[in-house]
């Protein structure tokens, strides 16, 4: 019987957790001639969510838990998770119920068919403030422009993705990972769904603007380099005009003789100038920045503890 491994990242849900288990529960229990397990991955949470999961286990065999040894991110989870997966398919879910876990179900009929990365688009984004859809519907039209991986707008990490995907991306160690990226770059045969997002059923979204900022700067730095020949551009444009420039000021000075004025001008001219500089050194460092990151190769990330799923589920099976 195939298996599927149902992905959970958390960080400090304990509001929320309970209700994602029923649900899953639910759904594992009325679906498809599929065994499911629940691995849940645990960035680094200070609250109760842990211990409550671990109660869970305590009934339910079927769950697993990884418990990262700090709060990493949600990428660097969802990695710890691919890592972990023992299932035949393996289906990446937020823990606070905006995505509709019976979607899974349907998502498993176009598996069947062949499809090999299966993922869900919002429809509509319930509970979001105006200025977040705004500024992500901007964010994703840029890269998409600047990029030459195609990167879905509204599809998250929801999505079931076939073993052979899976590996694919356990095989991609980058420390300043953009996974929604990555899923395009790996290729498979992709298939799109419809959902309409819920809001939460608790607790507080876990995004602050900073690690949106920087979420969204690594999507561009490890997509493009584009940044980098705008400033190449821009730096081609000043110095022609730059030289036009002087060919006047030449002429003017040598017809009609050099006079002191034009300060202003000179002002104008080393403040923007030195402005562009500081701008495009400030690129060349953002990428600079993340190939010294991966230069240090470190491990993605420590694991405290890995509670297992004892069940005939594990590895035994295979
Ligand atoms: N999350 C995580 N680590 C983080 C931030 C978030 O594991 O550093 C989890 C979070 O618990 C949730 C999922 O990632 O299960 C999506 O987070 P959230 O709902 O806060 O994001 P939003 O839906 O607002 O984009
Ligand atoms: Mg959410």
């Amino acid at each position: 019987m195939k298996r599927i491994t149902v992905i959970i990242p958390f960080l400090n849900e304990e509001s929320v957790l309970e209700k994602m288990y029923e649900r899953l529960t639910l759904l594992a229990d009325s679906c498809c001639d599929y065994r499911f397990d629940f691995l849940f991955v645990n960035d680094g949470s200070t609250d109760q969510s842990l211990p409550i999961i671990l109660g869970l286990k305590a009934f339910d065999d079927r769950i697993s838990v990884v418990d990262l040894s700090r709060n990493y991110g949600k990428e660097i989870a969802m990695l710890a998770g691919f890592d972990h997966a023992q299932g035949d398919a393996a289906v990446v879910i937020d823990s606070d119920l905006q995505q509709p876990p019976e979607l899974i179900k349907e998502m498993i009929v176009w598996w069947e068919k062949g499809y090999e990365d299966v993922y869900a688009v919002r429809k509509e984004r319930k509970g979001e403030r105006f200025l977040k859809k705004w500024t992500s519907a901007f964010y994703y039209r840029i890269l998409q422009k600047a990029s030459k991986t195609n990167i879905y707008p509204n599809a998250g990490d929801f999505r079931l993705l076939d073993r052979k995907a899976v590996e694919a991306l356990k095989t991609i160690r980058e420390q300043e990972r953009y996974t929604k990226g990555l899923y395009s770059w790996i290729g498979f045969k992709k298939k799109e769904l419809f959902y309409n997002a819920d809001e939460r059923a608790g607790g507080t979204t876990k995004w602050r603007f900073s690690s949106l900022f920087h979420l969204a700067m690594n999507g561009v730095t490890s997509y493009t380099t584009l940044p980098l020949k705008i400033t190449t551009i821009i730096g081609g444009i000043v110095s022609i005009a730059a030289f036009l420039y002087m060919m006047i000021v030449l002429v003017q000075t040598l017809l009609l003789g050099a006079d002191v004025s034009g300060y202003p001008s000179l002002m104008i001219g080393i403040l923007f100038l030195g402005g562009l500089q500081l701008i495009s050194l400030g690129i060349i460092g953002e990428y600079l920045g993340r190939v010294f990151n991966e230069t240090k190769k470190r491990p993605l990330y420590f694991i405290d503890t890995y509670y297992e799923s004892k069940s005939p589920l594990s590895k035994k099976e295979k």
